[in-house]
């Protein structure tokens, strides 16, 4: 990793400690070339505008007392309120969620949303708890977090480990906070409280249409073409039935219970099903298990990392035998697998626009709450697809123009859009 200057660090971070902000911050270098007179405001982008750390603690139903570290990081509104979602997950940190946040600002910039970026997390590992504890931890966090959320200021949304019902306890809470029901103080929320019909597929449909166009760039007929996805939750889950009902092969699948192959492709519906009465995919009927090892070395013509950041990396990147990798995960792919896999002739569509689905039906969501009037999910899906389909070809327009990365592509057209906006806005005061 080059070395960054220090004057780009807050101080409350170690250079050694870096972690996915350090790959941010190095996709930031990357661009930062292509900004012209704009590389004047790069440095904005190098500082979370607001960073946030809340003490949560719960009373157990054993009756202890129970604390957990909570984050908010709002990297940028320049061009709207901050927007993204929250994990509950145990190796959470202060850097993870800051490098989340400034994702989330390219991405709603990349799509043209009318969002910044910000990103929530809460250090626990939810499965060792119940659901009236998990509650309690969702109320608490977003109790301490109020001061700096709402509708018009920053808008949460679910992610790795959260749901629509954690959703529904955050904008409770928020409500009775405020002493007025706000629908729209998160999206991703259940559809009988001002939900969006659609949103809960909508980040696995994204990297569906995505994967769709990009093969179809490439010469690939998706009829009959290889998918192996690593992740079967709500991204990976549902990308995988996409891929599968419109005759694609889903020939292999990892998720936190192991991995499962078939060469002649996956029933991805009974999958599915044994996923849920299982709690995981391993085991499947008609399926053998794969080492990680050969999982990431199958031969295939997509593969989409649907789980978590850094899993795509200098030890396994030249192993990989993909024509195309969709990130459906944030920040999967680390700058030395990026290179390795671009100089073995591997086209990467970066998360920032391959996972950009579910933002934008959140940002469907945020519109159809503020006017009260909703829409069906034909129309979600069309308009979805519409912004998917003008994103990945505007992106891929730049890539070819400047002979650059789709993900560097992606930045160039998101970060250009930021720093207009910051400069057009002016230093305050
Ligand atoms: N958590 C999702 C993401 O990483 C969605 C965020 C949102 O809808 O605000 O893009």
């Amino acid at each position: 990793m080059s070395e960054h200057p220090t004057h780009a660090l807050p101080s409350y971070l170690n250079a050694h400690e870096l972690g996915p902000w350090g790959i941010y911050l190095e996709q930031v270098e990357r661009v930062t070339p292509y900004l012209g007179k704009l590389a004047r405001w790069v440095e904005t982008l190098k500082r979370p505008k607001r960073s946030l750390i809340v003490d949560i603690p719960i009373e157990l139903d054993n009756g202890t007392i129970a604390h957990f570290e909570g984050y908010r990081v709002q990297h940028n509104t320049s061009r709207g309120p901050g927007k993204g979602g929250v994990r509950f997950h145990q190796d959470v940190t202060l850097s993870e969620v800051m490098a989340l946040s400034a994702w989330m600002s390219v991405k709603s910039a990349a799509v043209n949303l009318p969002f910044g970026g910000a990103k929530g997390g809460v250090r626990i590992d939810p499965r060792h708890y119940t659901r009236g504890e998990l509650e309690r931890v969702t109320r608490r966090y977003t109790s301490e977090i109020g001061a700096i959320i709402g509708p018009n200021k920053d808008i949460p949304a679910p992610d790795v480990n959260t749901n629509a019902q954690t959703m529904a306890w955050m904008m409770d809470t928020y409500s009775m906070n405020e002493g007025a029901t706000t629908t729209g103080v998160v999206t991703g929320k259940p559809v009988s409280l001002g939900g969006s019909l659609g949103r809960v597929e909508a980040t696995g449909r994204g990297v569906f249409v995505v994967g769709r166009e990009a093969a179809h760039d490439a010469g690939i007929p998706l009829e009959g073409a290889r998918i192996v996805i690593q992740g079967f939750g709500n991204v990976g889950g549902t990308a995988a039935r996409l891929f599968y009902e419109a005759g694609a092969k889903v020939i292999a699948i990892q998720d936190h219970t192991g991995c499962v192959h078939n060469g002649a492709g996956l029933d991805v519906l009974a999958l599915l099903k044994h996923a849920e009465e299982h709690g995981g995919i391993a085991g499947a009927p008609n399926t053998e298990n794969l080492s990680a090892a050969e999982f990431w070395s199958l031969e295939t013509e997509l593969l989409i990392p649907a789980a978590l950041e850094g899993q795509l990396n200098k030890d396994n990147a030249n192993s990989v035998r993909a024509k195309i990798v969709i990130e459906g995960a944030n920040g999967p792919t680390t700058p030395e697998a990026d290179d390795i896999l671009t100089s073995n002739g591997t086209l990467i569509v970066p998360d920032v626009l391959a996972n950009a689905g579910g933002v934008t039906v959140s940002y469907f969501e945020w519109v159809q709450d503020f006017s009260s009037f909703y829409w069906s999910e034909q129309e979600i899906n069309h308009r979805l697809e519409t912004m998917m389909i003008a994103a990945y070809a505007s992106v891929s327009a730049v890539a070819k123009e400047h002979q650059v990365s789709q993900r560097t592509a992606a930045f160039i057209t998101a970060c250009t859009r930021i720093l207009e906006a910051r400069e057009v806005r002016g230093l305050y005061p």
